[in-house]
């Protein structure tokens, strides 16, 4: 299988989703190797025992060096579980990783539901598909 720079990234109040989104797909996970923003990284990387690489936290600069990584070509994925409902102080840095995802062609999943489609846990097609709707 080939090896992949897998990016991951999720704001505070969706840490948990995607720690818990990561370890049912450890095994998926391993294959590849994983980059992250600092908290994230640091929570992966106990919740995994993979070794994550790990950049600066996200406010402090961690979503401007993922970007970098994709303008460098160096970034096949990327799992980004930012916040909705919460304004992070670096917004312009988390809209500015998104636009590099688009003009790169780089595959980015910002919920659980895009990550299993991504990673094939699930497919459209399939008459199995399922996706959990949060009760707010
Ligand atoms: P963090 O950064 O993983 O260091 O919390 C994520 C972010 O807020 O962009």
């Amino acid at each position: 299988m080939p090896r992949r720079t897998i990016g991951l990234v999720a704001h505070d109040h969706k840490k948990d989703d995607l720690i818990s989104w990561a370890v049912s797909q450890r095994q998926r996970l391993q294959t590849h190797r994983l980059v992250a923003t600092g908290t994230t990284g640091r929570l992966l990387e106990e919740a995994l025992g993979q070794p994550v690489h790990r950049y600066n936290s996200g406010p402090l600069g961690g979503d401007q060096q993922i970007g970098a990584l994709i303008s460098e070509g160096g970034l096949d994925a990327l799992v980004f579980f930012w916040d909705p409902l919460y304004p992070a102080p670096h917004d312009p840095d988390v809209k500015a990783l998104l636009r590099l995802c688009s003009v790169w062609n780089v595959p980015v999943a910002c919920n659980r539901a895009s990550a299993d489609l991504m990673f094939g846990v699930q497919s459209l097609d399939s008459d199995s598909y399922q996706r959990d709707v949060p009760v707010y």
